[in-house]
């Protein structure tokens, strides 16, 4: 069944002249259906502005829309989709914005007030970045109440994975410490055109409420350390933080023969505590 009276995305990609472009990270969804699965994966839009990274030809664009977004603000880099998006905003009057951009250079929560959500089918390029920067904002929760992002499904495995998986390292350290993450589904090779290499998975997170008082700079430089030799023991591998190595060990109750990868969320977060400690000179 059709959700809109708009021309199918193939009809659209043809008149517009959209052919692929590999550095752009173009890997097109022309099924309104799947793209209407991804929009439902982000919960009810009622009052939602949500903003998509990368619209392309429209179609999970076309998709949030006609699930009842109140308002769509997509960023793309690729000015060739701009007529093809103009044609999507005249026919939702007032409910779509397009900025011609780079993702990379806008300030998200800048861009809407109000209730947000962010979804997106992420160019391949950007999309750890992207994601590693709206988990790592501070004041937290942030500006957004929920992620729903496609990802190739490597990085989807490393946003959910737990200590012990092989996938475990610095990204599922972040994403479980700000958010509840959980894979939605997997979408085929053959979804896309053109089709990618792999597997894709649509990932939704929900930022956790409690993960603040530790900030992120220094979750970020505990696990940098610890997972830059990631099968080394931890007194080894935290040396290169700089730090009292004892006290940083005790303050997370670690003996120092652990492995960065055997190490829950909860012992990074007691490091990371404790290099902010450190840093700021505190004393007990
Ligand atoms: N949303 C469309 C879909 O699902 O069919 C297209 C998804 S495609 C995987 C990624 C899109 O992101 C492309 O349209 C590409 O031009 C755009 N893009 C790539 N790099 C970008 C960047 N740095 N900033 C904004 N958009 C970008």
């Amino acid at each position: 069944m059709a959700i809109d009276t708009l021309p199918p995305l193939r009809d659209v990609i043809a008149a517009h002249g959209l052919r692929a472009r590999k550095e752009l990270g173009q890997n097109f969804l022309l099924d309104l259906n799947l793209t209407s699965r991804v929009a439902r994966t982000a919960g009810s839009l009622d009052d939602v502005t949500v903003i998509e990274v990368g619209p392309g030809p429209g179609g999970l664009t076309r998709a949030l829309l006609a699930e009842g977004a109140r308002k769509v603000i997509a960023i793309e880099r690729d000015a060739r989709t701009l007529p093809a998006l103009a044609e999507i905003s005249a026919a939702y009057p007032g409910r779509l914005e397009v900025i011609e951009g780079d993702a990379l250079e806008i300030e998200f929560a800048a861009l809407a007030e109000g209730r947000v959500r962010i979804v997106a089918n992420l160019p391949y390029n950007v999309g750890t970045e992207l994601l590693t920067r709206w988990l790592s904002l501070e004041p937290w929760p942030s500006f957004f109440e929920s992620l729903t992002l496609m990802f190739q499904r490597e990085v989807a495995q490393r946003i959910v994975a737990r200590p012990g998986d092989d996938a475990y390292g610095r990204l599922g350290v972040l994403c479980g410490w700000r958010t509840e993450a959980r894979i939605a589904f997997n979408v085929g090779r053959e979804a896309f055109t053109p089709p990618p290499k792999v597997t894709s998975s649509v990932v939704h997170l929900v930022p956790r409420a409690d993960a603040n008082g530790v900030a992120a700079r220094d979750v970020e430089a505990v696990t940098r350390a610890a997972f830059g030799q990631r099968r080394k023991m931890v007194r080894q591998s935290l040396k290169s933080l700089g730090l009292d190595l004892p006290a940083l060990l005790a303050a997370a109750g670690l003996e120092g023969n652990e492995r960065a990868e055997e190490l829950g969320v909860d012992r990074f977060l007691q490091l990371a505590a404790e290099r902010q400690r450190q840093r700021n000179g505190a004393r007990d």
